[in-house]
This record gives C-alpha cells, structure tokens and sequence, in this order.
C-alpha cells in the first residue's frame, strides 16, 4: 500500500551523507509528503549553502524509487528557514553517541549574545570544562571543540 506513512518509513531511511547515523527525519528536514501519481517531498535545507542538500536530495528519490516509486519529485521550501529545534530528540541522541555535541537550546544560546562564550558538554564525558578550537569543524556545519577533560577533540553541531 502506497501511503503517506509508506513514504515516511522509506524516508527514515536517508541518511545525512554528512553524519551517517541521522536520517533526514530525526533532522526535521522533511515538511510535507504527498503521495499520489508522483510522490512529492517538501524539505527544508539545514541551511541554504549546504553541499550536503544536493545529495540528501538524490539519496531521497533513489530511496523511494527503490521502494516501488517510480515519479518522485523533491521540492526546496527555504522559508521558514531550518533551525536546530526541528532536530528531533532522537536525532539529538543519535548525534551525541556518534561523538557530536547535539545543538544547544535558545535558552543556552543567548549567552553568546551578551559574550560569553557558549559552554558545550563534552559527548564523551558529559564535561562542561570545554573549549572552542575552531568555528568550522570537518564541515562547515560543524565548530571544532576540545574536551579539556578527557583530552579528545569534537565536532559541535551549529548549523541554525
Ligand atoms: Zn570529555
């Protein structure tokens, strides 16, 4: 049976070609699914200049064509933008056991606004003792920290 839950379960299964252990539902990236004659799905980049969307939006149509969809098409929706909050609290989990500080709270962010620096818990240790090594980790969705705890270094996902 080809249903809007059918898709969604398919859909569950794209990864981020990025962070391999988060599928583009725990992201919050997929708005709307319709099925009918052509299966459209509406999705909203994590941010606009992402290099990473390009592929999510392949991986999106060839995951659905191999479950039996043959017309599928992928529709950008930019507005209202992606932020961290959609991120489901199954992504944030999956993020933080793959070694990725999950994204802070708005609560937490607006300590940035009045300059201090934003504290990150370690993913390894749960350690508040941290400290920012670079704005841009191994992609620019990502800020490099380090763990002055455990020593190890971590990507903290900061794409809003
Ligand atoms: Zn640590």
């Amino acid at each position: 049976m080809k249903t809007e839950d059918t898709i969604w379960a398919v859909l569950e299964s794209v990864t981020d070609p990025e962070i391999p252990v988060l599928s583009v539902t725990d992201m919050g990236i997929i708005r709307e699914v319709h099925a009918g004659e052509e299966v459209e799905v509406v999705i909203t980049p994590t941010y606009s200049g992402c290099p990473a969307m390009n592929t999510i939006e392949v991986n999106i149509r060839a995951a659905l064509q191999d479950a039996g969809y043959e017309r599928v098409r992928v529709r950008t929706v930019l507005s209202p933008a992606w932020t961290t909050d959609w991120l489901t609290e199954a992504g944030r989990r999956k993020l933080k056991e793959y070694g990725i500080a999950p994204p802070q709270d708005a609560v937490a962010d607006k300590n940035a606004l009045f300059g201090t620096p934003r504290v990150v818990p370690c993913p390894q240790c749960d350690s508040e003792n941290t400290e920012l090594m670079s704005q841009f980790g191994s992609t620019a969705c990502k800020a490099l920290y380090r763990c002055k705890d455990c020593l190890e270094p971590f990507d903290y996902f900061k794409c809003h």
